[in-house]
């Protein structure tokens, strides 16, 4: 299969070497997701993307999480379209596009009450934890391990994942830094509250991926996650939910979904409709500390972001919350179903150690000799089984993260899933 793959993908490797030559990677994201390397794409539209080498494949990767209604959305790129002849980016205290995004983000999370605008996953959640530190007083952040919430140096200590962070203190991150981060294990309500009681009176934060992501798409048990919440709450200490990636689960996130107010929630990712957008959200008593007119004149906590709330961003991303309707939510957490349970099914068919995880449009297959529940299970995943088929399913046209994620859209089909489950018995079938 690898020689198929490159046969089909001669023009990205060349074109991909080229660019190496002025980017590290070749990659604007730094990642190579894709095994034995990615291939180029140079269109998309809908559910489909294109490649350099001509091929077209079924989009699984959405571009990486972002893009919940599909390439070239004609709805968001008539938004945009509108915006830009006015302006893209003014300067000003603008009321009209954020005062409505941030009414629609106010109206589906559920704990949610200001909102502020910024580019990236990684300046909200540096900015939920300065708020955190200045509200409670204390310095030190917990977080389940394996999670990925951003590149920053205080984000990626305890990060490690199959995908792309290799150390427990990536190099060029300072020991000061690492000191601040505490550890605990994800999906285990008693370990997790044992570390955080034993550290309370340090800790200004908690920090919790409702899904875990990049670490391979594992879902929080509602138990944790309110369990969590529980703990949190006792000592005073700060909730961050890190809704980057799951904001588009279910209508209101997955706090909504679970039931679990945190006092903080970092979105980005498809909140942006395909432009670069975040949005810190949370409760008055924290973000009025961004306020100055609310602290006598001088607000407690600084945060800027040039491009935070640029115009065309925020067009796009109110034309893609408005299309994020109940229903459409529930469309999608059943094609998301339907795929899960096809990838279990194929596994119990042909006796292999297949097991699908995830909700709503996020999912993972896991070659895995236990049920894929935590940082623990998902380390024993047989990467190069999973990196195989992954090259395999390329070949059969399924564009994916090469670590067997899958992440669907409002544009993708019964007919899609039902292909993509045929694609991996093709796959299955062609590795012997
Ligand atoms: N949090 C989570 C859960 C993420 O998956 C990511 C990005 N993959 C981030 C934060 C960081 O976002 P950004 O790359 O926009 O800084």
């Amino acid at each position: 299969e690898h020689q198929r793959y490159l046969d089909r993908t001669r023009k990205s490797w060349e074109l991909l070497n080229r660019t190496r030559d002025l980017i590290p990677t070749g990659h604007a994201g730094g990642m190579w997701y894709q095994m034995p390397y990615p291939v180029l794409l140079n269109k998309g539209k809908g559910s489909r993307v294109w490649d350099v080498d001509g091929n077209e494949y079924l989009d699984l990767r959405i571009g990486d999480w972002v893009l919940i209604h599909g390439h070239a959305n004609e709805r968001i790129n008539e938004a945009v379209s509108r915006q830009l002849p006015l302006g893209s980016q003014y300067g000003s205290p603008e009321w009209d596009l954020s005062y409505r995004m941030a009414s629609l983000l106010v109206e589906r999370m559920p704990s949610v009450e200001r909102v502020r605008f910024m580019v990236s996953g990684t300046e909200t959640n540096l900015l939920a934890l300065r708020l955190a530190r200045a509200h409670t007083g204390r310095t030190k952040l917990a977080k389940a391990t394996g999670s990925y919430h951003g590149i920053a140096d205080v984000l990626v200590v305890g990060s490690s994942t199959i995908s792309f962070i290799k150390d427990r203190i990536p190099p060029g991150v300072t020991p000061g830094v690492a000191q601040d981060v505490l550890e605990f294990p994800f999906n285990d309500p008693d370990g997790a509250e044992a570390v955080i009681e034993a550290s309370a009176s340090e800790l200004a934060a908690v920090i919790v991926e409702p899904i875990m992501g990049a670490a391979g798409m594992v879902p929080a048990t509602r138990e944790f996650l309110q369990r969590l919440r529980e703990v949190t709450a006792r000592h005073g200490i700060v909730l961050i939910f890190d809704e980057v990636v799951t904001f588009p689960i279910a209508y209101g996130g997955a706090q909504a979904h679970h039931d679990v107010n945190p006092d903080l929630t970092s979105m980005s990712k498809a909140i942006g409709g395909g432009l670069p957008l975040a949005a810190l959200g949370g409760t008055t008593e924290l973000m009025d500390l961004l306020d100055p007119d609310k602290n006598g004149g001088r607000a407690p906590v600084t945060a800027a972001s040039t491009f935070g709330g640029n115009q065309a961003a925020l067009a796009a991303g109110i034309a893609c919350l408005e299309m994020l309707t109940p229903e459409v939510h529930a469309r999608v957490q059943s094609l998301g179903e339907r795929a899960r349970l096809g990838i279990d099914a194929i596994g119990v068919k042909y006796g292999l150690p297949l097991h699908a995880t995830g909700f709503g449009h996020i999912l993972a297959m896991h070659w895995a000799p236990e049920p894929v529940v935590d940082y623990r299970t998902r380390m024993q995943d047989d990467s190069e089984k999973i990196t195989n088929l992954g090259v395999a399913l390329m070949n059969e046209g399924f564009y994916h993260f090469s670590f067997g994620s899958f992440l669907l859209s409002t544009t993708h089909t019964e007919a899609d899933i039902d292909s993509l489950l045929g694609g991996l018995e093709q796959a299955l079938h062609n590795l012997g």
